[in-house]
């Protein structure tokens, strides 16, 4: 078959089951897109064939004598910020370019136990510090929709890989929307967990109070399925919640539609700097919400304005503190000729980080240092507990809350944006991670120049069920999620 790669998540298991198709030819119908196509999209870091292969060959083995669980064989990206045992794992930096983790972050070591298929390892924005992937030491992932323009950041290899068909379904991770944005631009579903919910084991820490893994896919029935198989508490993350998980597959069309409040925040669609277009796709698919019987509800969310310094001082103040374990002596990069122990710490580090994260470091160490962590960080914190306040006081009155996942649709390659330009776009994703919230990407639409729009809803605390349930019925009723970038149609 020349097109497995159009099948759902579900479609590839059935297929699998019914003996329609092996695992091993799955795999590597993958395998031969990944070698025909991945140079043009640039997504994956490393590329594991035999590994890949061998996995498929035991799951193989799982469906033949009837032990398979349900997504065995199924092929799956990693971003490569979670640890895979004997396999690269980069954070897309040089500092972790020669890095060999001797352990399974729990997300991978999950998704092997579940029978999944680990195709690579994919690309990211260093330390997952950016918005575009553009700050990768392994070079620029291009948007499959516009080879010229960005997949977002920092899960944009997840994204890429997904929207050009280079795995059915990714892992990716989002401290302030490196899941949801990149969804956005690349015209995927993407959910972001309640912090807590999925365990960051294993994954690098970037901003510990804010990271948290989920699933990048086509549709929200595809990131069901991975959520089935990643979500769960964790005895080895000691912020990773012990509360039952919901199946959420079966709950795909438990919440009802008709009768759901949905929240608009008057402040969020008199951003400055929002798209004309983009806020056009939104409000179409809110009024589609709305004709499947949702109400839509005006909201305030008066905290808006200070989500973006809030984050921009505790992000960096918790990678400055994460990223001090780089030091040239334990693992990762080490300078050559170091002339003592200090000379060594200081070229290590200022060799093998980029721009962006030296940014960061300095930013956080400043905002953490005496005379000024009470100023900054303790103010920052109190801020964060508002912008928390605000959320919760509006969830008395809404079932969940809508927005745009980014101001703009993908931006240019190169565009150059000023980290403050930069920063800004990303006001309606932060917030979710201050408050520890839940939320998801769903592709509503295109712009003129056809790169992707997305809707992005908002939950309170463990309501994952509920927005993958509300985004798979919009999909019942729209085929925006089925739409199809030309790279992806092409065959292999
Ligand atoms: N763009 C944001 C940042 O650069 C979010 C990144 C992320 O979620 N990992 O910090």
């Amino acid at each position: 078959m020349t097109d497995l790669h159009r099948l759902s998540i579900r479609e590839m298991a059935e297929g699998l089951k019914s003996a329609q198709f092996s695992s091993r030819e799955l795999t590597q119908h993958y395998l031969d897109r990944i070698a025909k196509l991945d140079d043009r999209v640039n997504s994956y870091v490393t590329v594991t064939p035999e590994y890949a292969l061998a996995q498929a060959d035991a799951a193989d083995n799982l469906l033949k004598n009837g032990t398979a669980g349900t997504l065995a064989g199924v092929p799956l990206a990693h971003k490569d910020i979670f640890c895979t045992q004997g396999i690269k794992t980069s954070a897309g930096s040089k500092m972790l370019d020669n890095f060999i983790s001797p352990y399974d972050a729990t997300v991978v070591a999950k998704a092997k136990a579940a029978g999944l298929v680990t195709l690579g390892k994919v690309n990211m924005d260093e330390f997952a510090m950016g918005s575009t992937s553009e700050s990768s030491f392994y070079g620029a992932t291009k948007n499959p929709w516009n080879l010229e323009h960005v997949p977002g950041g920092s899960s944009g290899g997840s994204a890429a890989v997904v929207a050009a068909d280079l795995a059915p379904f990714a892992t990716g991770t989002d401290t302030g929307g490196s899941i949801r944005q990149p969804a956005s631009f690349c015209g995927l579903t993407g959910l972001k967990p309640t912090y807590g919910r999925v365990s960051r084991f294993g994954m690098i820490a970037f901003a510990s109070s804010l990271d948290q893994g989920g699933p990048m896919a086509r549709s929200a029935e595809d990131c069901a399925f991975l959520m089935n198989t990643i979500a769960g508490h964790d005895t080895k993350d000691s912020t990773s919640i012990n509360k039952e998980v919901d199946n959420y597959v079966a709950n795909l069309n438990a919440t009802a539609v008709k009768g759901l409040r949905i929240g608009i925040p008057k402040q969020y669609f008199n951003v400055q700097g929002l798209d004309a277009e983009v806020k056009a796709r939104v409000e179409e698919s809110l009024k589609t919400l709305e004709n499947m019987g949702a109400i839509l509800v005006e909201i305030d969310l008066n905290m808006t304005e200070a989500y973006v310094p809030t984050y921009y001082l505790i992000a960096p103040a918790e990678a400055s503190s994460n990223l001090s374990r780089y030091d040239g002596v334990r693992y990762g990069y080490r300078c050559e000729n170091p002339k003592d122990i200090l000379d060594l710490h200081k070229r290590s580090r200022s060799e093998a980080f980029g721009a962006e994260v030296q940014r960061r470091i300095l930013i956080g160490t400043y905002a953490l240092s005496a005379g000024y962590y009470d100023a900054y960080y303790v103010k920052a914190q109190k801020v964060r507990r508002l912008i928390q306040q605000d959320f919760l006081t509006a969830f008395e009155n809404v079932d969940v809350i809508a927005a745009p996942s980014a101001p703009t649709t993908a931006y240019k390659i190169g565009a150059n944006l000023s980290p403050t330009e930069m920063y800004l776009g990303d006001i309606y994703t932060l917030a979710v991670n201050l408050a520890g919230l839940p939320a998801i990407n769903a592709p509503v639409g295109f712009d003129k120049d056809s790169l992707p729009v997305g809707l992005q809803l908002i939950g309170n605390y463990w309501s994952e069920s509920q927005l993958l349930s509300i985004v798979h019925q919009y999909q019942q009723n729209t085929d925006w999620h089925t739409k199809r970038a030309a790279i992806a149609e092409e065959n292999a």
